[in-house]
């Protein structure tokens, strides 16, 4: 999508310090880090939201939740946290779908 700052992510045209893609994925650092590790997987493909899938997104969503297990083990975090935020009221500010991985500190229980 012409617009989309994680299309051109994902495209090579905006820069970001990527640590993982394949055919359908593409992971990196976030800007702005809540955590000493946090890394943003998103599908190559645009997608809004969760929201926005529909039956045929089921085998990204795996990819995306998979490339997510090994980018954790990649970077010896044995605890993790992924983290999708659905909707403007949820905190998203970026409608290209992806998941927040975060680890490398204490994650507490409930997130604010
Ligand atoms: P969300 O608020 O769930 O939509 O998450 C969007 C995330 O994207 C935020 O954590 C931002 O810090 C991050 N972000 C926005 N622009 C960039 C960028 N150009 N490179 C890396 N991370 C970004």
């Amino acid at each position: 999508m012409a617009d989309c700052i994680f299309c051109k992510i994902a495209a090579g045209e905006m820069r970001a310090r990527l640590v993982y893609e394949n055919d359908d994925v593409v992971a990196f650092h976030d800007l702005n880090p809540q955590a000493p590790a946090h890394i943003l997987i998103i599908p190559r493909r645009h997608v809004a939201s969760l929201s926005a899938c529909s039956e045929e997104d089921g085998a990204l969503l795996g990819k995306l939740q998979l490339a997510a297990a090994a980018i954790a083990k990649e970077n010896k975090l044995e605890n993790f946290r992924l983290v999708l935020n659905n909707g403007k009221g949820a905190g998203q500010s970026v409608a290209h779908l992806h998941y927040h991985l975060l680890g490398g500190r204490r994650l507490n229980w409930p997130p604010g």
